[in-house]
């Protein structure tokens, strides 16, 4: 075990990185809102790889989160998260108060457009405005070289990129492969709320998607009959499952294809009562 600092401030995290940055070392963040699963933790041993120093933030941030979602509810597993990140090798979890993210009179929201009106942001409006905002505000924090985002969340990964790239953050953003249950369940830490019927069933999300790669690979290029393969064995196996969008898009615009001329991502996101979860796959042609 290294010892890892756990910081409540800004001030603290700017005084510890202009300390290893004078030491000349690169420095990796990796943003989380907790309940640390493999997935965030290969996150970390990405950033690890790539950088001298590694901060985890851990913020549930109120401001992605729409009326009626499940911002109170939301996993809070501090004492766990921090011994997780130890032993992965992180230097440093920044754990702030949501005052010392939005302090009195903070007023800057950062809307990025056209990649964040489809999928989730179709339904889930005001969501990557607060993923974005508090993505720059924490880099303004961390100033960090490296930033890993999980593919898992592949819209807020492009969202995030074009952020980066429209106000010259200066911040090399990184995907990390999407990290899964033995029996292909993309892990999220919203999976907790699934019930032991629910979790059985969630399986054939990934079922669905490798049926998408297999279809891809013997020549299907249609979108909309890709789509309906997975609808119809996600419809069949997992009663209990409501689709809320399946759909091909592409990878940097999330604009729908109709062809896969270019590879696409095909995107789901589904609902077990009231438990949300999104999956996706790249499609070669
Ligand atoms: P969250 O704590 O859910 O906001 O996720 C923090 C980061 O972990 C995001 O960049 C997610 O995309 C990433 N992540 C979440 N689940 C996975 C997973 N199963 N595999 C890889 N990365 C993930």
């Amino acid at each position: 075990m290294n010892g890892i600092s756990v910081l409540k401030t800004a001030n603290q995290v700017g005084k510890l990185v202009f300390k290893w940055r004078k030491a000349g070392m690169r420095i990796g963040f990796v943003p989380t809102m907790g309940a640390l699963h493999k997935g965030h933790i290969s996150l970390v041993s990405l950033a690890l790889e790539k950088a001298d120093r590694v901060i985890v933030s851990i913020f549930v941030n109120p401001s992605q989160f729409g009326p009626g979602e499940d911002l109170e509810s939301y996993p809070r597993t501090f004492n766990e998260d921090l011994m997780k990140l130890e032993e992965a090798g992180a230097h440093c979890v920044f754990f702030p108060s949501v005052k010392e993210i939005y302090p009195d009179g903070f007023s800057t929201s950062v809307h990025i457009s056209g990649l964040t009106e489809t999928l989730c942001g179709k339904y889930r409006p005001e969501h990557f405005n607060g993923v974005a905002t508090v993505c720059a505000v924490l880099f303004g924090i961390v100033r960090p070289d490296i930033a890993v985002f999980g593919e898992k969340d592949a819209q807020q990964l492009a969202v995030i990129k074009r952020m980066v790239k429209d106000l010259n953050l200066g911040v090399d953003i990184l995907g990390g492969d999407i990290f899964r249950e033995p029996d292909g369940l993309a892990m999220s830490s919203r999976n907790s709320y699934l019930n032991s019927e629910e979790r059985k069933q969630a399986a054939v999300i990934f079922k669905g998607l490798s049926k998408a790669s297999e279809l891809v690979s013997k020549g299907e290029r249609n979108t909309e009959r890709i789509c309906s393969a997975v609808r119809k064995i996600i419809n069949y196996k997992a009663p209990l499952a409501e689709i809320q969008y399946l759909e091909v898009v592409d990878l940097c615009t999330m604009e729908a294809l109709d062809e896969l001329t270019t590879p696409g991502l095909l995107a789901i996101a589904v609902y077990f009562t009231h438990t949300r979860l999104i999956d996706n796959v790249i499609l070669n042609p």
